[in-house]
């Protein structure tokens, strides 16, 4: 009997699907502005110095076996990750109240996030699927709502990004924070905002954490860009430490995959901000005990090569340092070729702008991407015509530009808009 007669054919993924397509291509100028890693200024895939040297390290230590990590990671880089975002001076770490286990990159944080709030956040308890919503920004991460929908959420789109201005629809984001009900789970993007490149400002988080603790909303963030966004890690890491200076329930999502270059080694962690330490109502070993059992139920132990990676550049002093400055070469060269588009756009090409503050949304945004504004017509000529491979949201990834293509880029988008 053929058991699978009734499996339907899935999409294959967009993001996925562009990069095949780019490869096929012939075409000389071709560019992939799709998928969301970093290149170098010869397009090529960028091992960062100090990953080299740390992979030289543990290749000549003769200590390292091969046995199983313990269930919550490797305990030298699960204390070094916490710290690295909320803060080595973090009174929530002193206290004992911070829960992090090791997942497979940021992926895995957002499905055990969601997983261990669809158990266990009380204000869900006894509710059905329907009635667990999650809010995630209007546009968000592809992967977001499927990722919660797996988990038995419900991904509930709100306002965000304003099409008109190219900008943070902020009257609206904090109206819908204000209406609300109490105690919503609500995903935030800790720096460089997946797709829009648009962040709040400080001022603007100040208002929005006012909001989360007037509420007792639960804080989802996802912070896939610490370091990339600015080039500065602690910079990048404000607004979290703002809501956990504030005391609003959270929990943090951490990958390594762009601040490290370490995308296909999946390391990544979960950080739970518990009210209370040790093993009382609430408290963090409760706590951790539960996402031990997620860990264990999913994939047992977590992969050791990223980890023991990332644990030599975070516990090392002379390493730490070398990586920041890895960190402000991708993100200064990103932020560079956000000049050199604007200028060509505004200055060369005097080409007309899709929003009312001309083409300043190329250089205000922040991080990986750019949200154009351009619309899917547009999109698809860049495609079709310029064969410059990019979604059809009008989303580029600024890490694809270097200085032998931007000028292409800059043709091509001048062409697609008039
Ligand atoms: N969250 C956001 C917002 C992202 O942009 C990404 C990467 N595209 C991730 C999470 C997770 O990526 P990874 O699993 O590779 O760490």
């Amino acid at each position: 009997a053929d058991v699978f007669h009734s499996t339907p054919y899935a999409p294959p993924d967009a993001i996925f699907a562009l990069t095949a397509g780019y490869q096929q291509d012939k075409f000389d100028k071709k560019v992939n502005l799709g998928v969301g890693a970093y290149r170098d200024n010869e397009g090529k895939p960028f091992v960062l110095p100090v990953v080299r040297k740390a992979k030289q390290i543990l290749a000549s230590d003769d200590s390292i076996d091969h046995e199983y990590l313990p269930i919550a990671g490797l305990p030298s880089f699960v204390s070094a990750t916490s710290k690295l975002i909320f803060g080595a001076d973090s009174r929530a770490i002193k206290e004992d109240r911070v829960v992090t286990i090791q997942t497979i990159s940021g992926t895995g944080a957002n499905h055990y996030g969601g997983a261990f709030l669809q158990r266990f956040y009380e204000p869900w308890l006894g509710k059905s699927k329907e009635e667990k919503k999650i809010y995630v920004s209007n546009p968000t991460w592809a992967n977001h709502k499927a990722i919660f929908n797996s988990v038995g959420l419900t991904p509930v789109d709100y306002p965000y990004y304003d099409s008109s201005t190219i900008g943070l629809a902020l009257s609206s984001f904090l109206d819908f924070l204000r209406t609300a009900p109490a105690q919503s789970v609500i995903l935030l993007h800790a720096c460089a905002h997946n797709p829009t490149g648009v962040d709040p400002t400080r001022d603007e988080w100040k208002e929005i954490a006012k909001i989360f603790k007037e509420k007792g909303h639960f804080a989802f963030f996802d912070c896939a860009y610490q370091g990339f966004a600015s080039g500065d890690l602690d910079n990048d890491a404000w607004a979290v430490r703002h809501f956990v200076s504030e005391s609003i329930p959270l929990l943090v999502c951490q990958s390594y995959a762009k601040n490290a270059g370490l995308y296909g080694e999946r390391i990544g962690a979960l950080n739970i901000v518990a009210s209370h330490a040790g093993d009382v109502e609430g408290g963090a070993a409760r706590i951790k005990s539960q996402l031990l059992i997620l860990q264990r139920q999913e994939i047992s132990n977590p992969p050791t090569f990223g980890a023991r990676i990332v644990s030599l550049i975070l516990n090392d002093e002379k390493l730490f340092a070398e990586w920041k400055e890895d960190i402000e070469t991708m993100a200064h060269r990103i932020i560079a070729m956000r000049e050199r588009l604007h200028a060509l756009l505004v200055d060369k090409y005097k080409t007309p702008a899709p929003g009312p503050n001309g083409w300043d949304h190329v250089v205000k945004q922040i991080g990986m991407f750019t949200f154009t504004g351009l619309n899917p017509t547009q999109c698809k000529a860049m495609v079709e015509k310029g064969h410059i491979y990019m979604t059809a949201n009008g989303r580029i990834s600024m890490a694809g530009i270097n200085d032998k293509n931007v000028e292409w880029v800059a043709e091509c988008i001048d062409k697609a808009i008039r």
